[in-house]
């Protein structure tokens, strides 16, 4: 249903004007209200209480609720649970979020006041609002919702509570509880929704991976060499990777041992980088099929740093491009393909020689694209060992390098190796 319907629906159960009806709802949603809400809030703005369906709904299996049930009972454990501060309607409003199982699957659910539950509590939770996040349906609950400890206790298949390695972080994730060491933190000016705001930037580390950090609230124990537990914490993508985020809610506590960080990047399949949709610090090994348009000798904007195409930037326009050196290859191991980007450090190791060695070699041929050309010789054919952060959007995996060497081992030969085993 669109807005207009909702309105039309609204108005004519209130028995008020549709146009003032519509007006509050598109007001609200503005606000990223969840419809359900918006609309209850216009209910009772007009008298009419709070639901519309009705107060007490069928219970129904986690595994069978469709974004087209209206409101449910349901009787779950709660798996996770985390806090944040949303804007609504210009107040900071506190909200808990996780993720709720029952014997049949799992549900994400946004609790829109404190009803005081905890991870591991076994609930039944009676007219929750189901809405689409995602693709995917979702439980409200609102203040319409009763909360109440289930008669017995509900057993599930999953992990109740929300420590993880940061290998299985993702976006999306909430109340999440890590245990990490700080390898790099600064502190940054911003400016927040409330004027200028000090937050701390960084990486932190485990023995499966490496992330990025925002600490919103900067917490005095976040420094560089710090073992700490880290209590909910929200993940969301940022520039491609999941970032974990600190917020006024978590809970730093230094840890007596320290933790241990490991050297190596997890080494995937590009298949299993690309689907893990982002990825920090990745290791990944294959053939370089191809070096793609845009490498060898380029120009860049001085403003904004973008490669300008015919001395115009896709900002600024025409503008005095400066020389740089960079790579796009496209890597390959048999399971998917990556453009491999690399900066003007890796670029010159691997065309054996720099800037100066690169425009003086296009002067010479009076070309440009003599460098490039010089690299994909070198290149095309050969296995490479790549590390870097992976990104990936609606225009492919991006692989920005790290580090670059010829890889010891064939791909192929490693590819084959894993069949062996499977099969094995
Ligand atoms: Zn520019």
């Amino acid at each position: 249903m669109d807005v207009n319907s909702h309105a039309e629906e609204l108005a004519s159960d209130l028995g008020v004007d549709k146009a003032e009806v519509k007006a509050d709802l598109e007001n609200l949603l503005e606000y990223s209200v969840p419809i359900d809400e918006a609309k209850q809030s216009v209910r009772r703005k007009h008298g009419g209480g709070g639901g519309g369906s009705s107060p007490t709904p069928d219970a129904v299996d986690l595994a069978n609720i469709t974004i087209d049930h209206g409101n449910v009972t349901v009787t779950a454990r709660v798996l996770t649970r985390g806090t944040r501060t949303i804007r609504y309607q210009g107040d900071d409003l506190t909200i808990r979020e996780g993720e709720l199982a029952d014997g049949t699957g799992t549900i994400s659910y946004t609790a829109w006041q404190d009803f005081g539950f905890e991870p591991g509590d076994s609930l039944t939770i009676g007219n929750a609002g189901v809405r689409e996040w995602d693709g995917s349906p979702e439980l409200n609950l609102n203040d319409s919702t009763t909360v109440a400890i289930a008669d017995d206790p509900v057993n599930v298949d999953h992990e109740v509570g929300g420590d993880r390695d940061l290998v299985d972080i993702a976006a999306g994730d909430r109340g999440r509880n890590v245990e990490v060491r700080v390898l790099e933190c600064e502190e940054k000016t911003i400016s927040g929704r409330d004027g200028e705001t000090e937050i701390l930037e960084g990486v932190v580390g485990d023995e499966t991976a490496k992330l990025p950090f925002t600490d919103w609230d900067p917490s005095p124990e976040l420094e560089p060499g710090a073992d700490l537990r880290i209590e909910d914490v929200y993940v969301r993508e940022f520039r491609g990777v999941p970032s974990i985020n600190l917020t006024e809610f978590s809970t730093v506590t230094l840890l007596p041992n320290p933790v241990t960080v490991a050297d190596d990047a997890p080494r995937l399949s590009v298949a299993d980088a690309v689907d893990s949709g982002g990825m920090f610090d990745v290791e990944l090994v294959g053939n370089v099929l191809e070096v793609r348009d845009g490498s060898g000798l380029i120009e860049r904007c001085p403003e904004c740093g973008r490669v300008v195409q015919n001395g115009q930037c896709r900002s600024h326009g025409a503008v005095d491009g400066e020389d740089d050196l960079r790579v796009k290859a496209i890597l390959d191991d048999g399971t998917a393909t990556v453009t491999v980007v690399l900066d003007d450090e890796i670029t010159a190791e691997v065309y054996g020689g720099g800037l100066d060695d690169a425009l003086s070699a296009a002067k010479d041929a009076m070309d440009k694209d003599v460098v490039a050309d010089a690299i994909a010789e070198g290149l095309v054919g050969g296995a490479y060992r790549v590390r870097g952060s992976l990104s990936v959007d609606e225009y492919g995996a991006t692989l920005d390098a790290t580090a670059f060497e010829v890889a010891d081992d064939d791909p192929a030969d490693v590819a084959r190796a894993a069949l062996t085993e499977v099969r094995g």
